[in-house]
């Protein structure tokens, strides 16, 4: 299949612009990109862009598919049968991928149906964003998170429960540095694993050539991955100078989820939220937007991730994150590479997404308008006029296909 996109926007993904440009897929592959209009083959499909914009898939880093959005997602978990979880699961993978997020990285799966989920959306079987997953999270006994993970103490434990996740086909390790919001009786900011803990399972995901990540909010948590030698830090909440210069001097991005917060802080107690999580966040909040704000300043890669599925943060409704990026200082140009450019760095796939340039994966979004004046425009459904995944369209708008 062959389709082009001529005459409009093309939002490029690395902070260029062309405003009168023109993209050709041929198969699954971007074949060519010009500035200009070009001509394309009588067989292909021919998409104006006249008074829209073309994106790249977006790219959300930090998701939890098996988590439905509900006031109390890890009580529902709990509670509801794996099979019921699993279609779940698939649905919101679903939405998902029609809000344009074309890839995510699931930081934290129960009982394997991240990765079943992953091999159904491979095999054609449902559709949704292509996925990287990691499986079960790797929290000490009663540590943040121990719901849905596994349990382990001591470097033994832990990089043997890291060998686990390998064995079971995990793109990257979820290591729980400290505590958090959604586990009753948890501090955000106490240290949960150790330091040689977080080592081990570290060596081990990286012997067999498998990225990291560290939920982390407290300060000391955080230097203690950093110091183990994580690839990314997950929330971020306490940042200190210490660990805001680790992170430049090494590369290690952040990735802040700031809708988690954002959700629980506006909806609070009344829409039943466990008293728990909101109280903590109220406390919590104030820091993690200072902690983002000094580490755009102080050039700390940021990549987009919303932690979806958390209370209200819903599925399909992951670019509100850019939004929340904006309001401690990027502009919609930096948003929009965060969850583009960035994110397919974080995530290991820059040779194949994250920007339009010809011989990637065509992943791609076409929007109503323009988004870097109007970035709001990216929650609206009806203005995701189309989804392509692989040279698929998954979504198209009648009006846009004439
Ligand atoms: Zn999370």
């Amino acid at each position: 299949m062959v389709t082009g996109f001529i005459g409009g926007r093309i939002i490029v993904g690395n902070g260029k612009v062309f405003e009168r440009g023109s993209v050709l897929v041929e198969g699954e592959r971007i074949a060519k990109v010009s500035e200009k209009e070009i001509s394309i083959p009588k067989e292909a499909q021919r998409i104006d862009l006249e008074g829209r914009s073309l994106l790249p898939g977006f790219i959300d880093c930090h998701v939890h598919l098996c988590l439905d959005g509900s006031p109390d997602p890890i009580g529902a978990l709990v509670r509801e049968h794996a099979s019921m979880v699993t279609l779940k699961a698939a649905e919101a993978a679903r939405r998902t991928l029609l809000a344009g997020v074309t890839t995510v990285r699931d930081m934290g799966g129960k009982e394997g149906i991240d990765l079943g989920l992953k091999a159904a959306i491979r095999s054609g079987l449902i559709l949704g964003p292509r996925m990287l997953a990691s499986g079960r999270l790797i929290c000490m006994t009663g540590g943040h998170g121990w719901q849905l993970g596994k349990e382990a103490d001591g470097p033994d434990e832990v990089r043997k429960a890291a060998r686990e996740e390998v064995k079971a086909g995990v793109d990257v390790v979820k290591l729980m540095a400290t505590g958090g919001v959604m586990t009753p009786d948890v501090e955000p900011g106490s240290e949960q694993l150790t330091e040689d803990e977080l080592r081990a399972g570290i060596e081990e995901a990286h012997k067999a050539g498998r990225r990291t990540a560290t939920h982390a909010m407290g300060t000391q948590g955080i230097l203690n991955a950093l110091r183990a030698g994580i690839d990314s830090i997950e929330h971020g909440v306490f940042l200190n100078e210490e660990a805001i210069s680790l992170m430049v001097k090494r590369a290690v991005p952040l990735v802040p989820t700031l809708s988690a917060l954002y959700h629980i802080e506006k909806k609070g107690i009344a829409a039943g939220i466990p008293a728990f999580a909101v109280e903590k966040t109220l406390r919590i909040k104030p820091f993690h937007l200072e902690s983002v704000r000094m580490a755009r300043e102080s050039g700390v890669c940021v990549a987009m991730g919303t932690d979806a599925g958390t209370p209200f943060n819903l599925h399909g409704e992951n670019l509100g994150e850019l939004m929340r990026l904006m309001e401690v200082g990027y502009s919609a140009m930096e948003a929009i590479q965060a969850a583009t450019q960035v994110a397919a760095k974080v995530v290991g796939l820059e040779k194949e997404l994250g920007t339009i340039e010809e011989g990637k994966l065509a992943d791609l979004v076409v929007v109503e308008g323009d988004p870097i004046e109007e970035i709001d425009i990216l929650l609206k459904p009806e203005a995701i006029l189309l989804v392509m995944q692989g040279g698929r369209f998954v979504k198209a708008a009648p009006e846009i296909l004439k």
